[in-house]
């Protein structure tokens, strides 16, 4: 069965779609079957697959709308090894017009039923706020990454963000749990950053990811190619954080398996 993971934070440009991309690159690699969700009206998983978002005739916004389905708006990002259910600026739209339709928090979960079979990992790259799509996003998911900076804001944000996901869990999906923290674009030699780190573990515990993805420019300058950094420069620092977050993952749930 497949693991539907949101990555999500209402904050901007914390590194969501940085890691939804390499980590679907990198779970790729390792012969996972992936499928990445764009959720955000940016498009910015979908440019940063190698899918230019203005050629698009149908995209995740049918989806929603229940014109499509995904089998018919995927596409195979053939050099990145996983599919990618694309988003442009046209999924703003869903925002509004699904408003008063009945379970319109739901509208991903149900149209993700018939293909959960044939992928290991369903990757939602989610926007950055807590509105009706990211809700569609928490309501699909089984459970939640939060991309982080270590920055001092960055803790408060998050109580927002826990309480929601509570929220979600007590009226829409019981089974939502939070898979893990991710400490991205982080600087060891900064302080101030040692020491919100510091701080998430003694609260989080062992749900911080023991990967930490370093700021690297190489992360930076791939989704200019449109490639994964995985195939933009396969040694670098930030690749190989990525490939090691898979690896955390894929360990963890061995370990799942194996305990239960
Ligand atoms: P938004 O909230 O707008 O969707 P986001 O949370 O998806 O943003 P990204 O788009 O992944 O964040 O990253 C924001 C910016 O930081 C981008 O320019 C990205 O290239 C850069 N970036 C992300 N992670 C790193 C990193 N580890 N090292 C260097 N640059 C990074
Ligand atoms: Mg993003």
């Amino acid at each position: 069965m497949s693991k539907i993971l949101a990555i999500t934070n209402q904050k901007g440009g914390v590194g969501k779609t940085t890691t939804s991309v390499n980590l679907a690159a990198s779970l790729g690699a390792a012969k996972q079957r992936v499928l990445l969700i764009d959720l955000d009206p940016q498009g910015n998983a979908t440019m940063g697959s190698g899918i230019n978002k203005a050629d698009l005739e149908v995209t995740i916004y049918h989806v929603l709308m229940g014109e499509k389905t995904i089998v018919e708006a995927r596409v195979q990002s053939g050099t990145c090894k996983y599919d990618v259910l694309p988003a442009n600026r046209e999924l703003a739209g869903a925002e509004i017009e699904l408003v008063d339709v009945e379970g319109r928090e739901m509208r991903l979960k149900e149209e993700l039923l018939p293909i959960l079979h044939e992928y290991d990992y369903i990757l939602v790259d989610c926007p950055p706020a807590l509105n009706l799509l990211t809700l569609n996003g928490l309501c699909a998911a089984k459970s939640v990454m939060i991309p982080m900076q270590c920055e001092y804001y960055a803790l408060e944000g998050l109580s927002d963000l826990v309480n929601t996901i509570r929220k979600v869990r007590e009226n829409l999906n019981p089974e939502l749990e939070i898979e893990g923290l991710l400490r991205t674009m982080f600087d060891p030699r900064n302080a101030l950053a040692q020491q919100v780190s510091d701080q998430l573990q003694q609260h989080f515990g062992d749900k911080v990811y023991r990967t930490v993805i370093p700021r690297n420019v190489r992360l930076a300058e791939a989704p200019s190619f449109g490639i994964p950094a995985l195939y933009h420069d396969s040694q670098s620092k930030g690749t190989l954080a990525y490939l090691a977050l898979a690896g955390e993952m894929l360990n963890n749930a061995t370990a799942q398996v194996t305990t239960s």
